[in-house]
């Protein structure tokens, strides 16, 4: 059988400075889990990338950006270059989060590009598959869901399939300290492994991470986190302070 090794994100989105940045990744050096058993991975700005891969350098921190263009250079004034970003040695970029597609009206088809630009440039997309509550509510729930996951994986390969980390992300549950119960939680993210089956085989879909994110905090990861779908979580809020992220990212030590 294969293991899939958890992961654990934290998506800072707009917070923080670059000094508090710093202060964080110094706050958790060398109390992260044996990467073997958990991955960890903050998620932040362009603006602090740099001196947080300086600072997290020989840690198994995985750092990656909360978006990039699906261009690699030109004259797109404020864009940022996923071309860039692995030059500089970013990892991970988080695809089509669910404040991308309400703020800056990504289509499924941006994010797509997008999850093709982040393969042209190694790196790896953590793509984000949102369910609005008026969605949830109708009876398309299923479609909607596959969708998402069939439109962003358009044109990929099994081989880069296998390595993407999808997260079920109810945007109703966001901030808003509405956490899916468990069972809506394990549904989301069982449905999105089924769709990664259906496009491609089980073997990609046995390999595929699959994340739960909305309002995760140290008291309901637990739950979260036993479900048999779910292999990790993309924390926003409670990946803010040090010790909440310690707390998430030691869970299954
Ligand atoms: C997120 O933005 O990905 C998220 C899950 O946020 P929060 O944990 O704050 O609900």
């Amino acid at each position: 059988i294969f293991m899939r090794i958890p992961f654990i994100a934290g998506n800072w989105k707009m917070n923080l400075s670059v000094d508090e940045a710093v202060q964080f990744l110094q706050d958790i050096k060398g109390k992260l889990p044996d990467p073997k058993v958990t991955e960890t991975c903050i998620a932040a700005s362009p603006l602090f990338l740099e001196s947080m891969l300086k600072e997290s350098a020989g840690s198994s921190l995985v750092i990656a950006a909360e978006n990039c263009f699906y261009e690699d250079e030109g004259a797109y004034t404020g864009e940022t270059s996923p071309k860039a970003l692995h030059e500089m040695g970013v990892t991970h970029v988080i695809i089509g989060h669910s404040e991308r597609r309400k703020y800056f009206n990504e289509t499924d088809d941006i994010i797509n590009k997008k999850v093709h630009a982040a393969f042209r440039n190694n790196l790896t997309p953590i793509i984000c598959c949102d369910e609005t509550m008026s969605r949830r509510e109708s009876t398309n729930r299923i479609s909607w869901v596959v969708s998402q996951v069939t439109n962003a994986l358009k044109s990929i390969t099994s081989e880069q399939a296998k390595t993407i980390i999808i997260a079920y992300e109810p945007s109703w549950a966001i901030g808003s300290g509405k956490t899916a119960t468990t069972d809506e939680a394990e549904e989301g993210c069982y449905l999105i492994r089924q769709t990664v089956a259906d496009l491609y085989s089980d073997e990609v879909a046995n390999q595929v991470r699959v994340l739960y994110g909305g309002s995760v905090n140290d008291e309901n990861a637990d739950d979260i986190l036993a479900q048999r779908d779910i292999d990790g979580v993309l924390a926003g809020g409670a990946s803010l302070k040090a010790d909440s992220f310690l707390k998430l990212a030691n869970f299954l030590q």
